[in-house]
């Protein structure tokens, strides 16, 4: 399994679709992906395939800004509504995720009582408490990190805000994720693999950290906000 992330001026969905397919060695049942552009966010997903996928995927539907994953079901069966990209209940905040929330259902009787969930995973009780902390006033990077300060488990994840088609959130613990680098365009990927066909640059990330990643910018920071940074690699690997 695996997540992928692209923020530039390409359409969004072949190099997302690119990117999931050199994952597919690391196993998956379900795939998905979610673009934004003008009119607002749009998800595909399914059981099964990449091939699948990409056979549902609007090709007429073009953003510059996207995010997708491989599933590899933990928490509710594989099926296309357990798939990943998850929305939260307003539709506002859209969300993939490799890994496993162990206090998941902890989270939900303290905080989302009154939330339908629409999936069985565990992953999207991440997505609900970003919206929930947003609808109590906090901005989307503040209800992010707040959300997964707390998570107990593993992700990989990676948040679009409907209002804001300029950003992806990041965070992980546990689940390796890079941010890779170019001119313009920055992507995410689980593995550099994956993301070699946009550039060779990345920057790692640790556990406890999440990356604010624009076109042009990619800030890195701890849960608390503070901000840090790290130096990037050239990945010595061949597309
Ligand atoms: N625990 C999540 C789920 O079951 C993510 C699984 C994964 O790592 O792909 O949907």
């Amino acid at each position: 399994c695996g997540i992928v992330g692209y923020v530039g001026t390409e359409d969004a969905k072949e190099i997302l679709l690119r990117g999931l397919e050199k994952l597919e060695y690391r196993g998956y049942d379900s795939a998905g992906l979610a673009i934004v552009n003008e009119e607002g966010v749009h998800v595909y997903k399914e059981k099964g395939r990449i091939a699948t996928l990409r056979e549902v995927v609007d090709s007429s539907e073009d953003g510059q800004i996207g995010i997708g994953h491989t599933r590899w079901a933990t928490h509710g069966v594989p099926s296309q509504l357990n798939a990943h990209p998850h929305q939260s209940a307003n539709r506002r905040y859209t969300i993939v995720h490799n890994g496993v929330i162990e206090n998941y259902a902890q989270l939900q009787k303290e905080y989302l009582q009154d939330v339908a969930l629409a999936s069985d995973t565990d992953t999207e009780i991440i997505v609900q408490l970003v919206e929930r902390f947003a609808n109590e006033g906090l901005n989307t990077e503040a209800a992010f990190r707040k959300t997964l300060s707390l998570l107990k488990g593993s992700y990989a994840t990676a948040l679009l805000d409907n209002e804001d088609a300029e950003t992806i959130y990041v965070g992980k613990n546990k689940s390796p994720l890079l941010v890779g680098l170019a001119d313009g365009v920055n992507v995410v990927a689980s593995d550099a693999m994956a993301m070699l066909q946009v550039t060779n640059e990345f920057v790692e990330l640790m556990d406890k950290e999440i990356v604010v990643v624009t076109r042009e910018s990619v800030t890195i920071k701890d849960l608390d906000g503070t901000v840090t940074s790290r130096d990037s690699y050239i990945a010595e690997l061949d597309a």
